[in-house]
């Protein structure tokens, strides 16, 4: 957070208008005071998306995302922070002072430019190679057997390497890109007695692409028959395999109409199912799903099917896969396709609507997990007892968001007819199972706080300054009657001394956790901007009613002890209690 309280962040939020930034990419109506828009985050068929103008604020009532225009940046084209400063500075002509990056800083913007601007000019360099020269007819005619047309082709702006030492090498150099910067992006490798050669070499090229467009590295795959078959670049400060998804920036409009996404191991998987008119699908690069993935796929889609061939490997990729999706409560399912295919050839031998039917049918991931597991180890004491040992890395794997293990443990515990506990193993306290029945997604639709509350807690946001008024008025003891988000959201806001903070609201929202974090988003959303004397008037409003339930709640809590001084028969208690009674009674208040 000490990054956006940096002068450029502040200059640069404060010149942009979130609504004609958003509106680049979202088409937004009026409604009221708001604007609304189909959601970039989730797929939606009514707007749920919303922005309030005069808060500089987006909060999405499907998906809960929320924040302000610099976290829209950041997340709608996958940006770091300073790079969404940057982003927002150049596209609307804000000088920044070079100076207040550090130089650290600068140093690593620059070379982010400089590598992805020599990959965009060696993507070039292949693309035209394979379209025009002579000596890419091979690769031509391979791709044309793969089924890759022209327009799949430029649109995935395929290339060739030839089978030189030195072909980029030279055509860099006479583009005039510097030989390291090359070797930094991975294109060429330093020889260790001088010079350098080309990495790439007999390959079909693909080059991989950021969600922002850029390209952010190659894979190649060999034409002829050297290893290794597939090759990529190695990573960089622009690419980070595990945070990169083949196709995701081609396909993600086609991926976020449909809802859903089909995650397959190959480029050419990939490239076989847009061919056959299959868009919504991305690739991982040679690497198992991570983390990092799923939380990509979830600002497209609602669903993630994968696709694994038909082989062994699949059971352990799956399991590996379940707590991802459940940690990031992405719906997950899973087609296995017959044991000789993978989708390459399967959508080419039975076509698309056979893919889509099965996909249509396709079987809840941990379902599937689970039951191969049964079917490994049968349902026995001691087949029991093997899963329970099976999934213990996977329990372990969701780390400690309780939710997501209480979910899954419950689930599983259920139909093996244990309880919790045993899948838990001993000395794991904290857990609170809850039934299999509770829908994940019911937690993230906020909480019910009395209207009145909710006003105040929508005041406070806006005029933190408030806050010691009503603390004195006695708001601490109210927040007591009303349930344990209040005590958190209040707690944060005493803690987090917002007075004078411009971003006061944003730092609150970093602090805080799902439920009470979208709580907050919703109330920024919605909060009305008051006049002056309408704010003084409210806070005169707000005040009396923090009073009287105050009051109030210190009455009920007298009588209570009256009664259970009566019951006890401590006549010395009740004379003292009744007492105070009688004092609250006489200030009464009106
Ligand atoms: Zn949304």
């Amino acid at each position: 957070m000490a990054a956006l309280q940096d002068n450029s962040a502040r200059r640069v939020k404060d010149a942009v208008d979130i609504l004609e930034v958003i509106g680049e990419h979202v088409h937004l109506q009026k409604a009221g005071v708001r604007y609304k828009g189909l959601c970039p985050f989730h797929s939606e068929k009514t707007p749920s998306f919303t922005i309030n103008r005069e808060r500089q604020f987006y909060h999405c009532f499907g998906c809960n995302e929320s924040g302000d225009v610099l976290s829209f940046m950041m997340k709608y084209h996958n940006l770091t922070f300073p790079d969404a400063v940057a982003r927002l500075a150049e596209r609307y002509g804000i000088e920044l002072e070079e100076s207040k990056l550090s130089p650290e800083e600068l140093k690593k913007t620059r070379e982010r430019e400089s590598l992805f601007a020599v990959n965009s000019v060696a993507a070039t360099i292949f693309h035209k190679y394979l379209l025009e020269n002579p000596a890419a007819a091979q690769a031509r005619q391979y791709l044309e057997k793969r089924g890759m047309s022209q327009e799949m082709i430029s649109r995935f702006q395929l290339g060739y390497a030839p089978d030189r030492w030195d072909f980029l090498a030279q055509a860099l150099a006479s583009a005039g890109e510097a030989e390291q910067v090359a070797v930094a992006a991975g294109l060429l490798v330093q020889k260790e007695k001088g010079g350098v050669y080309d990495r790439f070499r007999d390959r079909v090229i693909f080059p991989i692409f950021s969600l922002n467009g850029q390209v952010a590295a190659f894979g190649g795959r060999i034409l002829g028959d050297g290893q290794p078959k597939y090759l990529n670049s190695p990573e960089s400060s622009v690419f980070n395999k595990s945070q990169t998804l083949f196709g995701l920036y081609q396909n993600k409009s086609a991926i976020r109409e449909a809802g859903r996404c089909l995650v397959v191991e190959g480029n050419f998987d990939l490239l076989s199912l847009v061919a056959h008119g299959l868009q919504y699908v991305a690739a991982p690069l040679g690497t198992a799903l991570t983390a990092q993935h799923v939380k990509i796929l979830k600002r497209y889609a609602e669903e993630a099917v994968v696709v694994f061939d038909g082989d062994q490997a699949g059971l352990k990729a799956a399991m590996r896969a379940v707590p991802l999706f459940l940690t990031e409560q992405l719906d997950a399912k899973i087609v296995v396709l017959p044991e000789e295919h993978d989708p390459d050839t399967f959508v080419a031998a039975f076509g698309k609507e056979a893919l889509e039917e099965k996909v249509a049918r396709a079987m809840e991931l941990s379902e599937f997990v689970f039951s191969r597991l049964v079917k490994e180890h049968g349902l026995s004491l001691a087949g029991k007892n093997k899963i329970v040992r099976e999934l213990q890395p996977l329990i372990a794997a969701i780390g400690n968001r309780t939710l997501q293990k209480s979910l899954f443990v419950s689930h599983f515990s259920d139909k093996l007819g244990l309880k919790a506990e045993d899948l838990l193993g001993r000395g794991e306290g904290g857990i609170h199972p809850v039934g299999p029945s509770l829908p994940a997604k019911r937690r993230k639709q906020g909480l019910k706080l009395s209207k009145q509350y909710e006003k105040l807690l929508e005041f406070l946001l806006i005029y933190p300054e408030a806050l010691p008024h009503f603390l004195e008025a006695g708001l601490d003891e109210l927040v007591d009657n009303e349930n344990d988000s209040a005590r958190i959201i209040l707690d944060q806001l005493k803690d987090l001394d917002l007075i004078g903070q411009g971003d006061g609201a944003e730092v609150l929202l970093e602090n805080l956790l799902e439920e009470e974090k979208v709580l907050v988003a919703r109330l920024l959303i919605e909060a009305p901007s008051y006049a002056e004397d309408m704010k003084d008037l409210l806070i005169d409003e707000l005040t009396t009613w923090v009073r009287k339930q105050a009051w109030q709640n210190r009455k009920s809590r007298l009588l209570r002890r009256i009664s259970q001084a009566q019951v006890e028969g401590d006549d010395v208690l009740l004379m003292e209690l009744l007492e105070q009674k009688k004092k609250m009674d006489e200030v009464s208040y009106t």
